[in-house]
């Protein structure tokens, strides 16, 4: 059952019902966190706490609850949610205002919290994508819920026979519409710097401390967009697909057109790494 938790009460997800001058709906002035659960347990749950209340700092939002609050919230979401492979969707906005106006109020900021079973990945592992430009606004580091820019790009890439869309600023890689991107050449994995053009995603971090520990050549540097066409291989990583291979770059294969050998070793340390760790640490 998919169930919400809204300031203070929870209900199934489809009554949850919030005011149109909540600033989220009128603004979008508000952040989110998307955490996986596996086996029951909340995945990395620490890392998307510190992102979350980075996000809502950064955005003057008030911090609506102590981290053991969360903790407790999420806990009684799996319990209700009845789901052991499920998804937490966190999300709190500024809060309802008295009439439409930029300035901001003081108002208890709006706290949601649900729970849903985990979608099977429907994916195909012969993800293609293309390169667009990116033209969203200069702080792609904070996970604001304002995700117009990222929808469209989303879009147009379907409407064009694509998966996704790969983003492009100045030359340079950033991420995905909504995944961020590892180049891997001769050996060498290399990953966007995490500035203020890029989300931080925590996959991201996890992949790159795997890279770390097994010894696998790592750099976080600036990728330019030939770098990219010229790849052996390209992942994206996010919480819904973790890892996954790009197979297709505006129609032209990357590497061989299959997922490659660094990909399937990374694949499976994430697999171990799903199941035996509660935190999500790579130690
Ligand atoms: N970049 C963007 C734009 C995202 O929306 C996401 C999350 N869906 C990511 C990267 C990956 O972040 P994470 O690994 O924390 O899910």
């Amino acid at each position: 059952m998919s169930i919400a938790y809204l300031n203070g009460s929870w209900q199934p997800i489809d009554e949850a019902r919030v005011s149109v001058l909540d600033r989220g709906f009128m603004f979008g002035d508000g952040v989110y966190e998307v955490i996986p659960v596996y086996q029951g347990k909340t995945f990395a749950e620490d890392q998307h706490l510190a992102r979350l209340a980075n996000s809502l700092n950064e955005l003057h939002i008030t911090m609506p609850m102590a981290q053991d609050a969360w903790r407790e919230l999420f806990a009684e979401a799996i319990v209700r949610g009845g789901e052991d492979e499920a998804v937490l969707y966190v999300q709190v906005t500024r809060g309802v205002a008295t009439t439409r106006t930029h300035i901001y109020e003081t108002s208890e900021p709006t706290v949601l919290v649900t729970a849903t079973k985990r979608a099977v990945r429907k994916i195909s592992d012969q993800y293609r994508m293309v390169t667009k430009q990116d033209f969203r606004w200069g702080r792609g580091d904070l996970k604001v819920i304002s995700l117009a820019a990222n929808s469209l790009l989303k879009n147009e890439a379907l409407s064009e026979g694509y998966d996704d869309a790969i983003l492009i600023r100045d030359g340079k890689v950033t991420e995905a519409s909504s995944s961020n991107i590892f180049v891997i050449k001769d050996g060498v994995i290399a990953t966007p710097v995490a500035d203020n053009f890029l989300l931080h995603g925590v996959t991201r971090g996890q992949v790159m401390a795997l890279a770390q520990k097994h010894g696998m050549p790592l750099e976080e540097r600036d990728v330019d967009e030939q770098e990219l066409l010229a790849a052996d291989e390209v992942w994206i990583t996010s919480t819904s697909m973790e890892v996954w291979p790009v197979v297709s770059i505006n129609g032209l294969a990357v590497g061989n057109g299959e997922s490659g050998l660094l990909y399937q070793k990374m694949y499976q340390l994430f697999q171990e790494l799903k199941h035996q760790s509660e935190s999500g640490s790579v130690t």
